[in-house]
């Protein structure tokens, strides 16, 4: 696919090109992930001064979903030339039995992006990186999974009735299996890892037979990770045009806790919200079956050394996470800290937060909030410094996690006598 996205053509794109995030070569808005000159990861670049232009009000005067910050994306500003189910504007809840629970003093809010069309934050990415597809001729969508982007990438491309195939690990959930199936494409199960799939993708879209097939995560991850950036905006946007002092995300490739700490940078930098006194503090949480970025950060280390992930959190189980060392950057640049949490303080996560703040989020929930009781009971997290922590899935496609924890709390025969035996008054 050699196409470009001309930004001369559509005045509203803010976005100028590609450019390289290692050494800062620059790139025409192409289907294009790596650097030429140094294999280094590609991303979107923006005209400052068109950023500087989107204001409050317009933003306010858009669509109740992601599509309201087109004004700041590289993709989507013709709502009829748009890939997409709509996602965004899910609610950000005040969690004060929550906080109570860890024991935070501040406010705690959880942004709760379970409540996107298939159930995951992967709608934001999947939306953006499809409507860029389009626009650079793409024919049919598809890419390497850990579950929730293969529910989002089928989805979307039925919408859009265009052709979708999806590659996954042959051993993921069923809930997320039938969740993908269902919309019709094609779900092609590998037997290997997350990154033996991601691999076998990156080997393929590089064929003739792939050379229509826009791969959302690999030849338009450009587009792809800037989708991650509208939490971030969401979240100051709900919060009143304000900045929390800390925020808590999941971390599996490490984009999406990149692109939320770009997104707060970018509004202070255009003028849309002053920053929190002191800064924000950006945290990361992973699985003990799966923490290489997390590791990084404890030992000092440099660069991020490769694990075979294992556990329960499958949709975070990525060994080789393409963003890690730019998700550690944030993080240390800003002064935060990361944890992972063992497959029993996951379910306890779950449990905790669905107890708390009535929302049944899925393993990668469970990690965020196991982690966030760790981080405020190490006293990483300030106790008093406002907080947001991103649930980033829905608990009904991982149900396995907790299905042997919890049941029914009593068992009566249908009489009024039964239920009073049963102590129930
Ligand atoms: C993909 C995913 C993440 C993390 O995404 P990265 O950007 O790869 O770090 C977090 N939570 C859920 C539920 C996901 O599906
Ligand atoms: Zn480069």
């Amino acid at each position: 696919m050699t196409a470009t996205i001309d930004p001369v053509q559509t005045l509203a794109n803010p976005a100028r090109g590609l450019v390289c995030r290692a050494c800062g070569a620059a790139y025409p808005l192409a289907a294009q992930h790596a650097c030429y000159a140094c294999f280094g990861p590609v991303e979107v670049g923006y005209d400052a001064d068109a950023l500087r232009r989107v204001t409050r009000e317009q933003i306010a005067a858009g669509p109740d979903n992601l599509w309201r910050y087109a004004g700041l994306l590289p993709a989507g500003h013709d709502p009829a030339a748009r890939v997409t189910l709509n996602p965004g504007m899910t609610p950000l809840v005040r969690a004060d039995q929550l906080a109570a629970a860890v024991g935070l003093r501040a406010p705690l809010w959880v942004k709760d992006d379970s409540a996107n069309p298939t159930h995951s934050f992967k709608d934001r990415v999947v939306s953006v990186a499809l409507t860029a597809a389009r626009a650079l001729g793409f024919t049919r969508y598809a890419c390497a999974s850990t579950g929730n982007l293969a529910n989002s990438v089928a989805a979307h491309a039925a919408r859009a009735g265009v052709p979708s195939v999806v590659f996954i690990p042959a051993d993921l959930e069923a809930g997320k299996v039938v969740t993908t199936a269902v919309y019709g494409g094609d779900v092609v199960a590998v037997d290997g890892s997350y990154d033996d799939v991601n691999r076998l993708c990156g080997e393929l879209v590089e064929t003739d037979d792939f050379a229509d097939t826009a791969f959302v995560n690999v030849n338009v991850r450009p587009y792809y990770a800037e989708g991650s950036r509208t939490l971030g905006y969401e979240v100051a946007e709900q919060l009143g045009w304000r900045l929390p002092s800390q925020v808590l995300l999941p971390m599996a490739s490490g984009e999406l806790l990149t692109k939320v700490d770009k997104a707060f940078s970018e509004l202070v930098e255009i003028g849309l919200v002053e920053p929190p006194a002191g800064g924000w503090r950006v945290f990361g949480a992973q699985s003990a079956g799966c923490d290489p970025i997390a590791t990084a950060l404890h030992t000092g280390a440099g660069t991020i050394t490769p694990v075979r992930p294992t556990g329960i959190a499958k949709s975070l189980n990525i060994g080789d996470p393409a963003a890690g060392p730019f998700a550690l950057d944030a993080v240390r640049r800003t002064g935060g800290w990361m944890d992972s949490a063992h497959d029993e303080e996951i379910r306890e996560g779950i449990r905790l937060l669905a107890r708390t703040t009535g929302i049944f989020a899925e393993t990668a929930g469970g990690v965020t909030v196991a982690v966030l009781r760790k981080l405020v009971a190490a006293g990483r997290l300030d106790r008093d410094a406002e907080t947001v922590v991103f649930n980033t899935g829905e608990g009904l496609k991982t149900l396995d996690a907790v299905a042997e924890t919890v049941g029914p709390t009593h068992r009566v025969r249908p009489s009024l006598r039964a239920a009073r035996d049963a102590g129930l008054r």
